[in-house]
């Protein structure tokens, strides 16, 4: 409906036969028609606006008589082109009687039947404005350009996919390369391998606008391979959309500033090795006489610990007194500071060590200067003349080494850690203690002798050492314990893959006439200066990292973290506690149901320990048995616990209940040289029925004790008393092993339990390993039963008995009994 209505509108408009050309004069461009001499055969109403000159004045002039010269030279070579018959264009001002205007015109060829160029149409459109915006672009981008060519600073385009669109002068000149080459070249190309990533990772947040721009010191290769330090800040150009164009990077050649630090540094390091390894003692003060260090010999000779005597008035750390009067000489440092220049000592003069012995000494003291040639304070440089130096030196070298490996020792390693520390803050790089224990090494001991224990910590010694070839420092920190000092850590991962490497090579050290010993190591890391920057407290937090991995199960190392030190206190509070809830009766025993899975009834229990003070729930045992079993306090508690409980199944016995009572034991207990003795004495004493004991055991027990713990097991088996494995499946007991241990009973592990209707897998798993029990005539019983489908499942997949909050909650004896009396 509208289509049609608009087309009538439009056909009214062209109505008349004059309406091509009220077109032809309307349009807003100079239209007209040249014939083949160029005159003008035709031009439009729009020459008389624009122009100022009557079109019908125009017919039959040339085009160079109305244009003139100028503008015809521009225009010839396109017109030349249209009388050659092909179309052309060309830009160029166009002639107003008023103003310089700017026109685009195109030329277009009009053939006669034999295809010969009769003439030429010509279009003229004014692009004053659009000329003027260009031009305008043109000169801001000139004007940039110069801006970007000529700094002083080296200056890139770079596309997001690391190309260089564009680089000035400095960058080439700063990398050696000319402009072509470079424009040829990846940022990736010029960069030092070991500083990309970083680079990368930045742009990458700049891409995804996480940032607005950054700043990188790092290094490039100039094209002769040298390395350029450069001081980076880049940003991103993005378009309108938004979308990113290029990266803008402004690099500032710091090598010169990087040479200078680190000649400064090596200066440094260099004055500092010097006096550490000097055979004088060495002090420096400041200009008040204030000591400011004390290299190791001065410490070793006057007493004073560099860090303690530090500050103090060095009239308080070097004492001299002539040798014949015994009178206090003047401190000839203050001599030279004052006069700016050397005194030597005159001749026997004693230094009187902070412990009231003297020591003959040579010494002469000097001013230091600074660049500019002020003093700024003074040096003292002394040493032991008596003959009893020798002596002395090695004196030292014992006191801060360990006798038996010769590595340095606890003291010495003080000293060792202060100085890594010092050197990693000046360059700001991070360092790790490594804290490592040998397990159970005092085993080795034992069955070897001490001599023989000697020998291997030699060895282990040894083997440490060869795995660090770096400037690593090896001490000995205690008996079987090593620290070893990382000065210089790129990542922590660094530290980590050093550990896994000790522990791999400590288990090759071997001593000859020793059978294979396959020491295991426990490590802890703690890292400077992340976790502390002071020595005891990086020990302590080593160790205490030690501590931790030793928990969760030896050989392995670990990392330190705050929390440990909480955790570390926490169990601390707990032991203290617990030392004491025995004898204040906060300790006692629930009882959990375990139940015959056919019938439904009460066919035992679980005897489980609880802390209860001041009526309430102190710690789940969970919590505060693995403290108990750490501490060893497990033993006394666990003695009262088997007592409490033979004591409860006989009383229920007299009563008439037969209710066989299963006792969790730990390691630590079972270990116990005593234990079967004490087993059978509690026995006697409580006249129970042995065979309404029976003794919860972990598959680790069973299974580390070697033939010792076979025989152990049979001779409770011999006794009566039942055994079972508790929390089946959790460890590494493989069940065809299981066939030469005598034990009566598996429990499956709750954790197969809670997952059985969930999970078809362990719902296989369990019912192959109920199937496999039975087929070895043991006994499976499951803990941890909460729902009916579990207990369906695993009375229909052969458990005899079922234990679980579905039967009964663990309970006070009262509560139990009158479980027992309701269900008779
Ligand atoms: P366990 O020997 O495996 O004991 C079973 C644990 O499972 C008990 O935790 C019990 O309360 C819990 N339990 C029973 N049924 C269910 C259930 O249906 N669902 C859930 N979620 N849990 C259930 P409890 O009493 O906290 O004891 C924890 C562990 O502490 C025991 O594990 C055992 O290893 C140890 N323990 C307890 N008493 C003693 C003791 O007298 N001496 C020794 N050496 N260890 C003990
Ligand atoms: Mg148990
Ligand atoms: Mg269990």
């Amino acid at each position: 409906m509208r289509t049609h209505e608009s087309a009538e509108i439009s056909s009214s408009m062209l109505d008349g036969p004059d309406w091509p050309f009220r077109i032809l004069n309307g349009a807003p461009a100079l239209l007209a028609y040249l014939d083949s001499e160029q005159r003008f055969l035709y031009a439009n109403e729009t020459h008389r606006t624009w122009l100022g000159v009557d079109p019908l004045k125009l017919i039959g002039r040339c085009l160079i008589d109305v244009i003139g010269i100028k503008n015809y030279r521009r225009a010839s070579p396109a017109l030349e082109q249209a009388y050659a018959g092909q179309m052309a264009s060309y830009e160029g001002e166009l002639f107003n009687h008023r103003e310089r205007r700017y026109a685009h015109g195109n030329f277009q060829p009009d053939f006669d039947a034999d295809g010969h160029v009769r003439g030429v149409f010509t279009t003229l459109v004014d692009i004053t404005e659009r000329r003027a915006m260009e031009l305008q672009l043109h000169d801001s981008e000139q004007r940039f350009f110069q801006a970007f060519q000529h700094a002083a600073i080296g200056m890139a385009l770079i596309h997001p996919d690391g190309h260089f669109l564009r680089v000035n002068t400095a960058a080439c000149q700063m990398l050696g390369y000319r402009e072509d080459e470079l424009l040829a070249l990846r940022l990736a190309d010029i960069t030092h391998p070991d500083d990309l990533a970083e680079d990368q990772a930045l742009r990458t947040q700049l891409l995804r606008g996480e940032r607005e721009s950054y700043q990188l010191e790092k290094r490039n290769f100039h094209r002769d391979g040298h390395v350029v330090h450069v001081q980076l800040s880049v940003s991103l150009v993005r378009d309108e959309q938004g979308q990113p164009r290029y990266f803008v990077s402004q690099a500032q050649d710091i090598c010169e500033r990087k040479t200078f630090e680190e000649a400064l540094h090596h200066e440094r390091e260099l004055a500092e090795v010097t006096l550490r390894s000097i055979g004088d003692a060495v002090i420096t003060t400041d200009l008040q006489l204030r000591i400011t260090s004390l290299n190791p010999i001065a410490e070793a000779m006057t007493g004073w610990a560099s860090s303690e005597a530090r500050d103090r008035p060095i009239g308080e750390i070097f004492q001299l007194y002539d040798a014949l009067s015994g009178q206090l000489v003047a401190n000839p440092l203050r001599a030279a500071i004052e006069h700016d220049t050397i005194v030597d000592l005159a001749s026997k003069t004693l230094l009187r060590h902070r412990h009231g012995f003297d020591t003959p000494v040579e010494d002469s003291s000097a001013p230091i200067h600074d660049h500019a040639g002020n003093v700024i304070g003074g040096v003292l440089v002394f040493h032991d003349v008596s003959e009893t130096r020798t002596l002395a030196l090695r004196m030292i070298h014992l006191t801060q080494h360990d006798t038996l490996t010769g590595l340095p020792n606890r003291s010495q390693l003080h000293g060792q850690i202060e100085q890594a520390l010092t050197t990693a803050a000046r360059r700001q790089q991070r360092g790790a203690l490594l804290y490592i224990d040998i397990d159970h090494f005092k085993q080795i001991n034992e069955i070897h002798g001490h001599a023989s224990g000697d020998r291997v910590l030699r060895a282990f010694a040894a083997q440490i050492l060869s795995c660090l070839p770096g400037d690593e420092l090896l001490s000995r920190y205690g008996g079987d314990e090593f620290v070893v000092v990382l000065p210089h850590l790129e990542s922590v991962g660094e530290a980590a893959s050093l550990c896994q490497r000790l522990i791999a090579a400590c288990e090759q050290t071997s001593v000859a006439d020793l059978p294979e010993l396959g020491l295991r190591v426990t490590i802890g890391i703690s890292v400077f200066p992340d976790n502390a920057n002071e020595p005891d407290a990086l020990l302590q937090q080593a160790e205490t990292a030690m501590c931790a991995a030793k928990a969760q199960g030896h050989h392995s190392y670990r990392l330190f973290t705050a929390s440990m030190n909480e955790r570390t206190f926490a169990r601390h509070q707990i032991e203290t506690t617990l030392r004491l809830a025995l004898s204040r009766n906060e300790l006692s025993l629930y009882y959990q149901p375990k139940v015959d899975a056919r019938s439904g009834r009460i066919a035992g229990a679980e005897a489980l320990l609880r802390w209860h003070a001041d009526g309430r729930e102190m710690h789940a045992p969970n919590q505060f048995i693995p403290i108990a079993e750490d501490s060893g306090l497990i033993l006394p508690i666990g003695a009262w616990v088997l007592q409490q409980a033979c004591r409860q199944a006989r009383q229920w016995q007299q009563d008439g209940h037969h209710v066989p009572i299963s006792v969790n034991v730990s390691p630590l207990q079972f270990q116990h040289v005593d234990f079967y003795a004490w087993l059978d004495g509690v026995l006697d004493t409580c006249g129970l029925d042995p065979g309404l004991l029976e003794l919860e055991l972990t598959e680790r027990m069973v299974m580390s004790g070697g033939s010792a713990t076979t025989a152990l097991l049979q001779q409770i088996k011999r006794r009566g008393v039942r055994l079972s494995l508790d929390d089946f499946g959790t460890g590494y007991c493989s069940l065809s092993y299981l066939r030469h241990f005598p034990i009566d009973t598996l429990k499956i592990d709750r954790a197969f339990v809670s997952d059985l209707t969930t999970d078809p897998d362990t719902a296989t798993i369990t019912s192959a390993i109920i199937a496999m029990a039975r087929s070895l005539n043991k006994e499976v019983v499951a803990e941890g039963v909460e729902t009916r489908e579990q207990g369906e499942f695993l009375r229909l997949a052969g458990c005899s008995q079922l234990q679980g909050f579905l039967y009964g909650m663990p309970m006070t004896v009262a509560a139990f009994e009158q479980r027992l009396l309701a269900t008779g």
